[in-house]
């Protein structure tokens, strides 16, 4: 009989993908065990769940001894015994072990490393597919086909995530044209390719460098220069624009603004004014589809007013805004400030909460985008969450750089083990035909 009681855990420091330490956590339950490790932001919210680092001279500054030691001799000590299918229970212990508020005393990256590896043992136990574990958890119930998400994949690099002048952090292209997952993908590569061409022709050999998230990070002068070589790389490569793909980006604006004024594309603007600048942007580029963060992340008033000047196909994410917290996701939706949510588990720091936060969200017809994060590790697991809790969309970077295709090559892996079953979004609403 499977004996699900965990048996011992066992943390240590890796490096991400920008080579800085993070923390990974081993569980087992008898000789079988699961890993995890923690990813981590650079344009990160005030309000996200504390990532815990030692401070001082190693790794300056950065080190995650202590994380991984509250992991190995608080943690690991309570959670012996515990049953793994009882995700919400071990969360739930972590977090009041912890006692804090944003999880400061054992640190979010300690207790979320432990709280994925968990639902990566129950489902090695129960002899499932991560993500199908991950869509019991958070339907109660379980289903046979599932809806795979929509990369919204970044191929130019700019702001926190890039040493260019771009203020705008992503600019992502959506396959929303393909019929398959896969044939997404492909579309995705192809454009990527046939970008750094034209980026190398165009501006040099310098200009396809790639940022921290693997899209280029050529030296443009503005968001629109940046806008229409994507278009040209699109084109170029046979698709057409809105019917085969739209565009996405992040602003993230709160590393653009100094309190009072956006500094953007050399232009100095108040927030009405960049109101203005993005009516204007979605204007001169109907195939704008998705814009996450335009305003700063206190700036709640911002995303009101725009969510209520555009179309309602248009998703206005918030991420910094809302940093996949229910508190501040409920203030966001009551205020009508955007219509989509960025799902980082780190921000919150526990499966659980991520995934109330999701429930939330499509419980107020909010859509929901699950995201890695800018500092990231060769862990796929935010693919089988994509999968599990139905989203319908994903980012993940560029389909370039290992820790960014981990994500994406786990959801062509699921794709294949689908079958028939593996669906692909119509639509940004999708999700709502898998609830
Ligand atoms: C983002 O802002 O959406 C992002 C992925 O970047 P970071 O991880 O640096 O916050
Ligand atoms: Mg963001």
């Amino acid at each position: 009989m499977t004996d699900f009681k965990i048996t011992k855990i066992k943390s240590r420091w890796i490096l991400d993908s920008r080579g800085n330490p993070t923390v990974e956590t081993d569980i087992f339950a008898g000789d079988v065990f699961t890993r995890s490790a923690v990813p981590s932001g650079a344009s990160t919210g005030i309000l996200e769940a504390l990532e815990l680092r030692d401070g001082g001279a190693a790794f300056l500054g950065k080190h995650v001894t202590k994380a991984v030691a509250n992991v190995n001799e608080i943690l690991a000590k309570k959670l012996i015994g515990f049953d793994v299918r009882e995700q919400e229970k071990i969360d739930l212990e972590m977090i009041n072990i912890d006692g804090t508020d944003n999880k400061s005393e054992l640190g979010a990256n300690a207790i979320l490393s432990v709280s994925l590896s968990t639902s990566k043992l129950a489902a090695r136990l129960l002899d499932k597919p991560l993500f199908e574990h991950l869509y019991e958890l958070s339907h109660n119930k379980s289903r046979k086909d599932y809806l795979l998400p929509l990369p919204c994949c970044n191929i130019i690099n700019g702001g926190e995530h890039a040493g260019n002048n771009l203020s705008i952090q992503e600019f992502m292209i959506l396959p929303i044209g393909a019929k398959s997952f896969s044939q997404a993908m492909q579309n995705v590569a192809e454009v990527y390719q046939n970008l750094k061409s034209i980026l190398n022709e165009k501006y040099g050999k310098t200009a396809v460098n790639v940022g921290d998230e693997g899209g280029f990070a050529p030296n443009l002068s503005s968001t629109k220069e940046a806008i229409d070589v994507i278009v040209e790389a699109i084109e170029g490569s046979g698709f057409f624009m809105n019917s085969d793909f739209v565009l996405g980006m992040d602003a993230a604006a709160s590393e653009f603004y100094d309190g009072t004024i956006y500094d953007i594309d050399g232009k100095k603007l108040s927030e009405t004014e960049l109101l203005q600048y993005y009516l204007d942007m979605l204007d001169d580029f109907p195939y704008i589809k998705s814009i996450e963060d335009p305003f700063d992340q206190h700036a709640f008033r911002g995303f009101s007013n725009l969510t209520a000047k555009i179309d309602k196909s248009i998703q206005i994410v918030d991420d910094d805004l809302t940093v996949t917290n229910i508190k501040i996701l409920q203030k966001a939706i009551h205020e009508n400030a955007g219509n989509t949510l960025l799902l980082k588990v780190n921000q919150i720091g526990s499966l659980t909460e991520a995934i109330k936060a999701c429930q939330m969200a499509f419980d107020n017809k909010f859509n929901v985008m699950v995201s890695h994060r800018s500092g990231e590790t060769e862990d796929p697991f935010i693919a089988d969450l994509a999968v599990g809790l139905c989203t319908g969309q994903i980012k993940s970077g560029a389909p370039c750089r290992s820790d960014r295709n981990s994500k994406y090559n786990q959801l062509l892996r699921i794709e294949e083990l689908l079958g028939d079953n593996a669906n692909y979004p119509e639509s940004f609403d999708s999700w709502k035909k898998y609830q």
